[in-house]
């Protein structure tokens, strides 16, 4: 069985190039991905994006401290919703939502799929629970009354192969990605923060923040293997990759 997939981006950030790649001044502005994947057995989105109230108000829905090293560029007709909407899909239609962690990043626009199950590994929403509303996370964005599913480690999520997380430890406790096998383009493997940029995994440079190095580290040769066998690599936050992502309606494979 095979899916499609197709790819948005919802706004940018501009943050310090250091969280990107450790040691590194000055900034960088960033892509914030989101994937739709349909499936014969549902529709999944893999990472929602940021909060719609960051919009307007970006200081006042993430707080001084992440406003202060995160700046928003982010209009309406970005956000998830919307860019559903845009390319003929409902917002009620998506059937499950697969974080690829809790960053504020990954999970803002989960409140704007009401019927999505959430797909999290366990280990992330231990942590997340943990650290409430700190460290980029917001309890606002993801406890948002939809069915969580917890999940341990590799997860088929149809049972077919087609659409399968892969835990990717590292960037956070419980991060993980998604490996998705389409109808046309081959496989590929949406890293969300497993692997911000290209240089990331070509230099096999961490990020300056980062909760485990070597689980990090471990990963990326995880991702070299799977690049070498073919598989297309989705960088989760390369400003000069995305430029070359093609955006939905048009399909990646
Ligand atoms: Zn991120």
């Amino acid at each position: 069985m095979t899916a499609q997939l197709y790819a948005f981006t919802c706004g940018f950030l501009t943050i310090p190039r250091a969280f990107m790649l450790d040691g590194e001044p000055g900034f960088i502005t960033v892509p914030v991905p989101s994937y739709l994947v349909v499936h014969p057995k549902g529709r999944v989105l893999f990472d929602s994006g940021l909060h719609a109230a960051t919009l307007e108000d970006p200081a006042g829905y993430v707080g001084e401290m992440l406003a202060r090293y995160h700046t928003f560029h982010f209009h309406p007709g970005e956000e998830i919703a919307a860019r559903l909407v845009s390319i003929g899909v409902s917002p009620d239609e998506i059937d499950i939502v697969i974080n690829s962690h809790l960053h504020f990043d990954h999970c803002g626009g989960n409140a704007q799929l009401p019927n999505a199950d959430i797909l999290i590994q366990s280990r992330e929403l231990d942590h997340a629970r943990a650290v409430e509303s700190s460290r980029g996370y917001l309890l606002s964005d993801w406890d948002t009354g939809q069915r969580v599913r917890a999940i341990e480690g590799e997860y088929d999520v149809f049972g077919d192969g087609a659409v399968v997380c892969l835990p990717t430890y590292g960037h956070t406790p419980g991060h993980q990605s998604l490996r998705v096998r389409t109808e046309s383009g081959g496989e590929f493997v949406l890293c969300g923060d497993a692997c911000y940029l290209r240089d990331s995994l070509e230099q096999m440079r961490t990020p300056g923040v980062i909760a485990d190095k070597e689980a990090a580290l471990a990963v990326f040769h995880r991702l070299r293997e799977m690049q070498a066998r073919g598989v297309k690599i989705m960088y989760g936050h390369d400003p000069e990759f995305w430029k070359s992502v093609p955006q939905a309606p048009v399909r990646l494979g």
